[in-house]
């Protein structure tokens, strides 16, 4: 039987500005309406892989939810539990990229419709349905999400399925006092841990700045596997008693972000699907690879097939 793997969140357009600098407080162009919302790429991701996904969300009754629910049905998704909300505007971000590695975003999204997912939205049968739930902590800014996610995670558990969570912090969501709190109490429930580098700092209990001990310290409290995301230079995992890196491919950057998503997804999916822990690292890693390689967040979600031609093609070259 092939796994299904649920995740929830936000479903959002993203608008891409131009130019690098541009910045919001000027008249400027911008590319888009993207589909995004990093969990709504995760699940894109899933599906393109060939396996069961299933997204919880919410959109508005307007053309950005339309094309959003589309997007995701045409890739394979089981849109069934994104739910329309006829008085409500489907959430929209802006990014803008300072540098590659440096992004500014404003977010629509506590007043947007995917703000007022609630535990209510899940439908138990659905959800009993999965073996994996998956937790963006982007997604943990309103009391609500954060309901939703011990909702789905009680049920995904109580199965005997496992969760996965990658911290996906945005700078611009830290003063929410909610989400530093949710962390703690999805760690307790973690199996994969998917933080960038950047991020596991912020779980290093501010005592080390040493990768391998802070690893530890989230082994002691039950989480089985770490893997590290290191933009251009690869990623590492990590579990009690084996480590593997690989390094970046080197690939030209036309958009970053999804890339984790990306990642974190092929990981998940093919680690459970059966693969060993270096065939799955290093299709997570081209797949992280092929995603900064197209405009726009969805756009550069891919299928094995695809991810082994890029393998192949990176071995030749
Ligand atoms: P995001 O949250 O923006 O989606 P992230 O910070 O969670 O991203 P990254 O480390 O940026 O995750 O990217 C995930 C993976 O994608 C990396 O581990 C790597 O495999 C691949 N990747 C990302 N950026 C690059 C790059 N510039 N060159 C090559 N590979 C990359
Ligand atoms: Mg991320």
């Amino acid at each position: 039987m092939k796994v299904t793997i649920a995740t929830l969140g936000e479903l959002l357009v993203e608008f891409l500005a131009k130019k690098e600098n541009q910045g919001f407080s000027a008249p400027g162009e911008f590319w888009g309406p993207y589909p995004s919302g990093a969990p709504a790429i995760f699940a894109d991701q899933v599906a393109k892989l060939g396996f069961n996904s299933l997204l919880f969300s919410c959109v508005g009754s307007d053309a950005f939810g339309e094309m959003n629910i589309a997007r995701l049905a045409r890739d394979g998704v089981n849109v069934r539990g994104i739910s329309v909300l006829p008085k409500a505007t489907t959430g929209s971000a802006f990014v803008s990229y300072r540098t590659q590695a440096q992004r500014d975003f404003i977010f629509n999204m506590p007043n947007s419709a995917c703000g007022l997912l609630s535990a209510d939205h899940l439908d138990e049968t659905l959800l009993g349905q999965c073996q994996h739930f998956h937790i963006m902590g982007s997604s943990l800014f309103s009391f609500r999400l954060i309901d939703a996610v011990r909702k789905a995670i009680g049920v995904v558990k109580a199965n005997g399925g496992t969760v996965s969570f990658d911290p996906n912090i945005r700078k611009e969501m830290l003063n929410i006092p909610e989400m530093s709190q949710a962390f703690e109490y999805i760690l307790d429930y973690t199996d994969f841990f998917l933080p960038s580098d950047g991020e596991l700092d912020y779980f290093g209990l501010s005592q080390t700045r040493d990768e391998s001990k802070i690893v530890a310290s989230l082994f002691t409290r039950g989480i089985k596997h770490v893997v590290v995301k290191r933009g251009p230079r690869g990623a590492s995992y990590y579990s009690e008693d084996e480590q593997y890196h690989v390094p970046g491919y080197p690939v030209d950057v036309v958009d970053p972000t999804g890339a984790g998503d990306c990642f974190g997804a092929t990981f998940v999916s093919l680690f459970l699907a059966g693969y060993s822990v270096p065939d799955a690292l290093v299709r997570a890693n081209a797949s992280g690879s092929l995603a900064i390689s197209s405009r726009g967040p969805m756009e550069g979600t891919s299928t094995l097939a695809e991810i082994e031609a890029f393998m192949a093609r990176q071995e030749r070259s």
